[in-house]
């Protein structure tokens, strides 16, 4: 059915095993829309074309969270298939499903990039106007490039409390400064608040010294990345690499791992001279060299929820654990957990739509939590204890576990 286009990438769609969309003779399109998605694609860099070394073994939809959630269909080994063979409905909500949690390419035995994959697509969407996406991912990601926040809030309320609110400060350890980078959520999310707040006092009572951007910090850009939207991304890195080089200081410490895992592998990459630390790190270093005894021991029955952007990202699982040790004995595990935690669902845009019971990830992990006969569920993330609690609040099934925060579990215990 009509000629080959001379391409070197062999993707494209086809009918009866064959091709039937060629990017230069239009007139055998099915559509203006299809053509669209088959030039981008025709376009895509490596990242994309080792998809076609899938093998179609299904371990990665063994391990995708959704896999936990009978009443979903969305598989990643699917997803692949069908991208590869042109099947792929764009105008179904199937891509916003993924979380970018990062399980399936973990495990995948010819590290396929799922997540790259899935983030190339969702850039043919929003660039392209080539498929669905949800109003709440596209006004809250253009609020973010816009206004620097998810919420069209004022920048400059951000830290405008460190000005008023006295913090007792001990001595400083060592000559290192730290930029602290606290994230849209603890700016302006009440728990967020907290978790900001109780992370601040640890570094202040351990002596070490940081220092804030003010209403100079903006998103990190995470969300705006992962729905595809390259430019606005790169408006919001620009903000920020500027921002922090005019600081001179060096060590950057990000309060959450999604900040962070941008910081770290697309802000400001190896070679730019800067050392991005994730602030569970920092707490664990004051726990690990006896900089804050623990005063009080927490004598109840804790549990940690994995972020997947600490965990299976950034393979940072043992540290959190080593804390809660500290504090209150050992972790009670859940079903899964370190390296095969359950994502919150919260992840890749996922915390910007609304889904029903019975489809949300979040009820699942609480589910586990309560299994696990676990009194309080700790995590390390803004967006994991945002995505939690909307789980307890809507099933009063789950109103006997507390959710905190790492560094408010410590304060707790060190003061
Ligand atoms: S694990 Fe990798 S090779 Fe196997 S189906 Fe998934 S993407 Fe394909
Ligand atoms: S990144 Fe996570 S949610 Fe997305 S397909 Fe892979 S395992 Fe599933």
């Amino acid at each position: 059915m009509g000629k080959e286009k001379d391409n070197n990438l062999d993707y494209g769609w086809r009918r009866n095993r064959e091709k039937v969309l060629l990017i230069q003779d239009k007139s055998i399109l099915l559509d203006d829309t299809a053509h669209l998605m088959q030039s981008a694609i025709a376009e895509m860099s490596n990242k994309f074309y080792n998809a076609e070394r899938c093998m179609q073994c299904g371990i990665c939809t063994g391990s995708c969270p959704y896999s936990e959630i009978s009443e979903i269909e969305f598989s990643p080994r699917d997803f692949i298939q069908k991208t590869r063979l042109g099947l792929l409905d764009f105008a179904s909500d199937d891509i916003w499903y993924c979380t970018g949690c990062g399980s399936c390419e973990n495990k995948c035995p010819f590290d396929i990039k799922m997540t790259d994959v899935i983030n190339d697509l969702r850039g043919i969407i929003y660039n392209q106007g080539a498929g669905f996406i949800p109003d709440s991912i596209r006004n809250t990601t253009v609020s973010m490039v816009t206004y620097k926040n998810p919420w069209k809030e004022d920048q400059a309320k951000r830290y405008a409390w460190v000005r008023d609110e006295p913090r007792e400060k001990a001595p400083p350890r060592s000559d290192d400064r730290y930029l602290f980078h606290g994230c849209c959520f603890n700016s302006y999310d009440p728990h967020g608040l907290i978790m900001l707040k109780s992370t601040l006092s640890l570094l202040d009572m351990a002596g070490i010294r940081h220092e804030f951007l003010y209403e100079s910090e903006v998103c990190c850009g995470d969300s705006v990345l992962r729905c595809g939207n390259e430019t606005g991304f790169d408006i919001l890195r620009n903000d920020t690499v500027r921002a922090a080089n005019s600081t001179g200081l060096k060590k950057i410490i990000n309060l959450s791992p999604h900040c962070y895992n941008t910081f770290k592998k697309w802000h400001f990459i190896d070679d730019s001279g800067y050392d991005i630390i994730p602030s569970v790190l920092m707490l664990h270093r004051i726990i690990n060299e006896g900089l804050l005894p623990v005063k009080k021991r927490i004598s109840k029955r804790v549990t940690f929820h994995d972020p997947c952007f600490l965990c299976k990202h950034n393979n940072i699982y043992r540290e959190p654990r080593d804390i809660i040790a500290a504090l209150c004995g050992d972790v009670v595990e859940m079903k899964h957990s370190g390296v095969n935690s359950l994502c919150c669902g919260g992840g890749g845009c996922g915390v910007w739509t609304d889904r029903k019971r019975g489809e949300r990830l979040s009820d699942i992990r609480l589910a586990e939590a309560v299994s696990a006969d676990a009194e309080i569920i700790v995590t390390a993330c803004p967006i994991c204890m945002n995505m939690l609690e909307g789980s307890i609040q809507s099933d009063p099934a789950f109103n006997g576990i507390e959710i905190k925060d790492i560094a408010e579990l410590m304060l707790e215990a060190v003061l």
